[in-house]
């Protein structure tokens, strides 16, 4: 049984707001997330998720930047430095070989990143030595032998470590949403990448979170239209965008938001056209169970 669930901020990074909203012109967005003064650079956070379980499970989705980057990558997205993923967890008593599961949603650099680290030798480790590190085998094939435009974002040096490390174990991308483990389900969506995974969380208290990755990556993407320049299948996320909100509002859901540098997520509202629309917004890092 799931005994807690809290946001823990890897860091930061910066991107251009032009690529994050896709089709939507600088003037439109530039009023709901705003950029740096004088550029087109917005700041996006790098949230994972940490939940725990009765039987001794730590698991962590997502893992955010890391620290191996060289000065090119840091010029380009300026990642926070040091990182606090780690720092963030031994805060809440919990060493890194505590860690039992790492799921990835899937292998773009900010989010599996921080899942192994440079030690002083310049040797590559992993970060979460103890922990199985889950993905599915379509994306993990597809990020291994990446197309031209995703390959600026599937890095060798992400993924090499775990490829030879014996703690790669891969989940199936299933057509429906399926239970992983108990009260965490699995939804594969084919919009942003090849089979994303978002979790999806009941909590013993009947409450359903889902962690909502680069499909919906910030407050500001909730319209249908905002979709990231970056994904392989627009349409397909318009439609996964579109279905996870019409379930979010029935439900009552809370989406949690894996980029939002202001929100953790919160719950949907009709408003007074009978569109979604945010209600009271969650901080931005905070325990949810
Ligand atoms: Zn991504």
């Amino acid at each position: 049984m799931i005994t807690s669930v809290e946001t823990v901020i890897a860091g930061t990074l910066e991107l251009d707001g032009g690529a994050m909203f896709g089709v939507v012109p600088k003037s439109v967005w530039e009023k709901a997330y705003p950029p740096e003064a004088g550029s087109n650079r917005c700041t996006w956070a790098t949230r994972c998720l940490l939940i725990r379980t009765d039987d001794g499970r730590n698991i962590l989705v997502d893992t955010g930047v890391g620290e191996k980057d060289d000065d090119r990558f840091r010029q380009h997205f300026s990642p926070s430095l040091p990182q606090t993923l780690t720092s963030h967890l031994r805060s809440r008593l919990l060493e890194p070989e505590a860690i039992t599961d790492v799921l990835f949603t899937h292998l773009h650099f900010d989010h599996v990143g921080g899942a192994s680290y440079l030690d002083a030798s310049g040797t590559t480790q992993l970060t979460f030595p103890n922990a199985s590190h889950w993905v599915t085998d379509q994306h993990w094939n597809w990020a291994a032998t990446p197309n031209p435009r995703e390959a600026a974002s599937f890095l060798p040096t992400n993924l090499d470590p775990l490829k030879g490390s014996g703690k790669l174990r891969f989940l199936s991308a299933e057509r429906d949403d399926y239970e992983w483990l108990p009260g965490i389900s699995l939804r594969t969506v084919y919009g942003h990448t090849e089979a994303m995974q978002l979790p999806l969380i009941d909590l013993p208290d009947g409450r359903r979170l889902v962690y909502c990755a680069d499909l919906l990556p910030s407050a500001a993407h909730l319209s249908l239209p905002w979709v990231m320049a970056f994904d392989i299948r627009p349409l397909d996320t318009l439609a996964e965008k579109e279905r996870l909100i019409a379930e979010a509002l029935d439900g009552g859901w809370t989406l949690l938001l894996e980029h939002d540098a202001r929100f953790a997520g919160g719950q949907l509202i009709k408003d007074e056209r009978g569109r979604a629309a945010w209600g009271k917004m969650l901080e931005r890092e905070l325990v949810i169970y």
